[in-house]
């Protein structure tokens, strides 16, 4: 469409020109396709094109009614004027408001003087160019630059404000970015920061400075070159000074890696601290029962996986609840930690050696080859056990049952293994304590038997089955009944009357043998009320007292307060002890127990004398009256010098001797040439019920 030129009345009368040229010009911008005003000096416009009111720069009608200066913008004022003055061709942009167009729109306008042949301008021409799509562009990017800057300014914030050091390495190795924490985390100089360093220059620098990485290699190979090859890795790297870092190694798209390190250091100690209070035992700092367990679960799983056979001990300390009552916990926990020291020292750092509470100990052996990588360990154990510990300037020595079992069987259960090592601990426990024991399938059972058995004593002393029979003690050179020896006896229901050999483990149980000695001294107490109100001259009653009413301390005393109550004189009684209660530790609490007793005039008898250890110098020690020589070495001939020398030896010392299990008469007149003071024996009479002793004294007097 071909613009029309509009001549605007007012204007067209105040600038009336007539003038050939500008006649042309006026034709010439009418023939414009472009929105063109022409402006006299005064920028009152005298001609619009019809593409000006097309493009509705300004409207058709304001302007023919005020034809006041047209002034788009100061902007515009301002180019029309340097333009007028200087005659150059000037531009400006307006923004034109919305309200014909729903949208604001931009206008480039170049502002001319004409005419251009020297003489005076006598107006102005402006020629618009929409530039609406450029300016929103233009917007659009810069919209999108200032929003990348706050990009780049808040994750620089982030990158310096993140606790964690983070670089930034290109294929060559070579740094692309790092933070404010990774600088200070290696203490690296500015210089060293700015992109294009090298990877080994800070590592050199950190070498100098002395934080680089324990093993470099390890670093290179568990890091970078994982983050290299387009691996993640995380690793912790121990440093030179100390620290742990935790570096993440991740490829990026453009090659290289970016990488974060974090000092763990403290988040580690923190760690091991919470990892040390569940899974270590604080006293002896050995791994408790938890620690023991994960241990264990290992062990299992190495075996059902590599066939590897490991082993597995317990251990039980002796007695060790009499030492923690007798000589206070401050001596007990003194000696579970020196126990813990001997074990560590027994046994390789590569073995667990766990406390599982109390005075209970596991230690799980790996990569055993045969049973001697086992028992070998052990023997050692015992030998270092004989040297004695000292606490607050005492001495004693531990003692400790010990049950080990091979796990050799990948497809077994693994708690049988658990299981079995408890058994052999039980056996060797029965077997006497102070002794090592391997499990053997055939314990089991043993085991389960003594189990049932201890039950059913149990409930025998309650149902009061217990009772005594006497076995007399016939004085050789009188030949008078010297005394009774009191013997434990069983009232079975179902088996009638049995003796302690059947159920002997009710002896080596703690707290069966106390009961079954609190049952032998009130029996015999009042026995022997009865027989002195009865005038049964009965001379004396042994009572058999084993080792653990000895640990209990009391013992003395609750001696005392019997003898009192039944109103027993002391010289009525005698106790007899087996060398085994005057060995192993503690004998302190043994040796003032024995003592004060002596001293009331309770006599003391050493029971089963020559079948334990007890040495002359031991012996010494303790107020002993009577030596009891086992009856196995008066049974067999062949040990006739050694019981001589018993008789000799006990005479020396200024002790009875007495002579057990006398059966025949050649026995009895060999002991009587020896010297020896005392007899007892089936010859003169098999153990018998209280009710037949004042028959069996009245017929023994009359025959004798
Ligand atoms: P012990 O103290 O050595 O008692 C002597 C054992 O020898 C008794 O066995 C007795 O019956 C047996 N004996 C006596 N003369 C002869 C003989 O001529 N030939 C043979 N073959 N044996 C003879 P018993 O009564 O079976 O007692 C066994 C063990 O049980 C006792 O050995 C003692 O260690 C223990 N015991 C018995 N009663 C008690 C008790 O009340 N308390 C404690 N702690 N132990 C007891
Ligand atoms: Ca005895
Ligand atoms: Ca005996």
């Amino acid at each position: 469409m071909r613009s029309k030129v509009v001549v605007l009345d007012v204007a067209d009368r105040r600038s009336a020109v007539t003038s050939p040229a500008e006649a042309a010009l006026r034709a010439t911008l009418s023939d414009a396709l472009v929105p063109i005003a022409l402006l006299g000096l005064d920028l009152e416009p005298l001609l619009f094109s019809q593409s000006w009111f097309d493009q509705a720069i300004t409207s058709p009608v304001a302007s023919s009614q005020k034809a006041a200066p047209l002034i788009l913008s100061p902007d515009f004022a301002d180019a029309a004027r340097a333009c007028l003055q200087s005659g150059a061709v000037e531009t400006c942009r307006v923004e034109i408001a919305a309200g014909v167009k729903a949208h604001a729109r931009w206008f480039s306008f170049e502002l001319s003087p004409w005419p251009r042949d020297g003489s005076a301008y006598s107006r102005l021409i402006v020629v618009g160019r929409e530039v609406t799509e450029a300016v929103l562009a233009a917007r659009e990017t810069e919209a999108a630059r200032r929003q990348q800057a706050e990009q780049n300014a808040r994750f620089d914030a982030a990158l310096s404000n993140m606790p964690h050091g983070l670089c930034m390495f290109d294929a060559e190795k070579r740094l692309i970015l790092c933070n404010t924490a990774y600088r200070r985390l290696y203490d690296l100089p500015e210089a060293l920061c700015a992109p294009g360093t090298t990877l080994d220059a800070i590592l050199d620098h950190r070498r100098r400075v002395g934080n680089g990485a324990k093993s470099l290699a390890a670093f290179y190979a568990a890091t970078v070159e994982a983050g290299l090859s387009g691996g993640a890795a995380t690793r912790d790297v121990e440093l030179i000074d100390g620290r742990t870092i935790r570096i993440t190694h991740n490829p990026i798209a453009t090659g290289g890696y970016v990488a974060t390190h974090e000092d763990v250091t403290e988040a580690l100690r923190a760690t091991a601290q919470i990892e040390f209070l569940a899974f270590r035992d604080p006293l002896t700092s050995l791994p408790n029962r938890a620690g023991f367990q994960r241990a264990y679960d290992d062990a299992v799983a190495a075996a059902e996986q590599t066939g590897e056979m490991f082993g597995l001990i317990m251990l039980d300390v002796d007695h060790f609840k009499d030492i923690n009552d007798t000589l206070g916990h401050d001596a007990g926990d003194a000696l579970l930690k020196a126990l813990a020291g001997q074990l560590k020292r027994a046994f390789r750092a590569t073995d667990t050696v766990a406390r599982l509470g109390g005075d209970e100990f596991a230690i799980i052996l790996r990569g055993l080859k045969e049973e001697r990588d086992l028992t070998r360990p052990i023997e050692v154990l015992q030998g270092l056990l004989r040297s004695p510990i000292e606490h607050a300037g005492q001495s004693f020595t531990i003692c400790a049952s010990i049950g080990a079992t091979i796990h050799e069987d990948p497809d077994a259960d693994p708690t049988h293994l658990l299981k079995n090592a408890d058994v052999a601990l039980y056996q060797a426990k029965y077997d006497g304590r102070n002794r090592s024991v391997v499990f053997k399938p055939s314990m089991r059972t043993e085991v389960e038997k003594r189990v049932e058995l201890l039950r059913e004593v149990r409930l025998g002393i309650s149902q009061g089955e217990f009772d005594l029979h006497y076995q007399p003690v016939v004085d050789l050179s009188t030949r008078t009944v010297a005394g009774f020896e009191a013997l434990m006896r069983w009232n079975h229901p179902e088996q009638g009357i049995l003796p302690p050999g059947a159920f002997m483990a009710a002896f080596e149980d703690n707290d069966l043998s106390l009961q079954l000695g609190e049952v032998a001294f009130e029996r015999a107490m009042a026995q022997m009320r009865a027989w002195l109100d009865d005038g049964v001259a009965f001379g004396r009653v042994a009572i058999n007292v084993s080792s653990s009413q000895f640990r209990t301390g009391r013992l003395a005393s609750e001696i005392a307060e019997k003898l009192a109550r039944w109103r027993v004189p002391a010289d009525r009684l005698t106790i007899e002890v087996t060398e085994n209660v005057y060995m192993g530790w503690g004998s302190d609490v043994v040796s003032d127990t024995v003592r004060q007793l002596h001293d009331t005039g309770v006599l003391i008898a050493l029971d089963d004398f020559g079948t334990g250890y007890a040495s002359l110098a031991n012996l010494r020690q303790f107020p002993v009256d009577r030596l009891k020589i086992d009856k196995s070495f008066v049974q067999n001939r062949e040990d006739d010098a050694i019981v001589r020398a018993v008789i000799n030896l006990g005479s020396s010392m200024g002790m009875k001797v007495v002579a057990e299990g006398v059966e025949h008469p050649e026995q009895l007149a060999a002991l009587a040439q020896y010297g020896c003071d005392q007899v007892q024996g089936y010859h003169f009479a098999k153990p018998m019920p209280a009710g037949e002793v004042a028959g069996f004294i009245d017929g023994f007097t009359t025959q004798g």
